[in-house]
């Protein structure tokens, strides 16, 4: 499953933007969309708009997939690619979102089934200015966190003022694809790429549907252990393949009272500290993963008289 993120503030027009794609990329895709509260500002929801019989829409409410519901996001993301498993996932955060946070996210669980596409950001060149002095930290993230930047709303606009604006976006993202001719006219090249260029700039293949002999992913949230030397133990025992063929780990928690992020991939692993203070999470990918035994590590029942300390399993080995 490839991951395309659409940001952009509110009102630059990321759905008029996403049926656009849709229609000059042929592609059937799955969207997840996050709006706050429960019905879309602009009142031009995807649902309504788009072909609702080959297009998957998840909808994510009541919070911001950047911050709040950060966890949730991410969940979700797994899950999809889990079961549905879309060739393509278009995401659409909330025009407060923070890129940065969201990519970050993202980058946190992606592996061989899940690759993110260079996210774009859609620019409303109108009112690019007031948005720029009004919000300047979170304008500024979406537009230097883009590989593409698509001015929209300036139709009305003359060659001088698109240039300006061009020169403007340069300012704060050097490296990106900026765009500030209506989109409408862009060949379907254009369009294609946007689906096919991964994060780091190199050209993802197709993934392909075969599914045979695909690896599962088993994720924990709320995680947390009592020291740094359990968090050790418990890579040491992933690593010897104690709760099965598990070939990828990744998450951060909190271990005796700090905060560590861990990896784990080839058979090595990387524990670091960290100094932002996060919910736990896990992601475990492999075969045969034995979800209980690890469910247990972290959440292991109290048992009437037994000792805290005291948990089945794990000491084995
Ligand atoms: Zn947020």
């Amino acid at each position: 499953m490839k991951i395309l993120v659409i940001s952009g503030f509110l009102g630059a027009g990321k759905t008029t933007f996403i049926k656009a794609l849709a229609k000059h990329t042929g592609k059937d895709f799955a969207i997840l969309e996050n709006e706050y509260g429960s019905v879309g500002v602009d009142g031009d929801t995807l649902k309504d708009s788009m072909d609702a019989g080959n297009v998957n829409i998840w909808e994510m409410a009541e919070g911001c997939i950047c911050c709040s519901m950060k966890g949730d996001f991410t969940a979700s993301v797994l899950t999809i690619a889990n079961t549905v498993d879309p060739e393509y996932l278009v995401i659409e955060p909330t025009g407060v979102g923070m890129l940065s946070n969201i990519i970050q996210s993202l980058q946190e669980i992606e592996y061989e089934r899940i690759s993110l596409l260079a996210p774009v950001t859609i620019v409303d060149g109108h009112s690019y200015e007031r948005y720029r002095r009004e919000f300047p930290e979170l304008y500024r993230d979406q537009i230097a966190s883009a590989r593409t930047i698509v001015a929209s709303k300036m139709e009305q606009a003359d060659a001088e003022e698109r240039k300006v604006l061009g020169k403007k976006l340069r300012e704060w993202n050097p490296d990106a694809l900026i765009v500030t001719e209506h989109y409408s006219g862009m060949s379907s090249d254009w369009w294609n790429r946007l689906l096919e260029s991964g994060y780091d700039g190199q050209v993802l293949k197709d993934a392909g549907a075969n599914t045979e002999g695909m690896p599962d992913t088993f994720s924990l949230n709320g995680v947390s252990l009592e020291s740094p030397e359990r968090l050790i133990l418990l890579m040491e025992q992933i690593v010897y393949g104690q709760f099965g063929d598990i070939f990828r780990a990744k998450g951060h928690l909190r271990a005796g009272g700090r905060m560590f992020r861990f990896d784990v991939a080839d058979g090595q692993y990387s524990v670091m500290d960290m100094d932002t203070d996060q919910e736990g999470k896990a992601v475990f990918i492999g075969n045969d993963i034995s979800r209980q035994k690890l469910r247990r590590v972290f959440f292991r029942r109290r048992e009437k008289g037994a000792p805290v300390k005291a948990r089945a399993e794990i000491s084995r080995s």
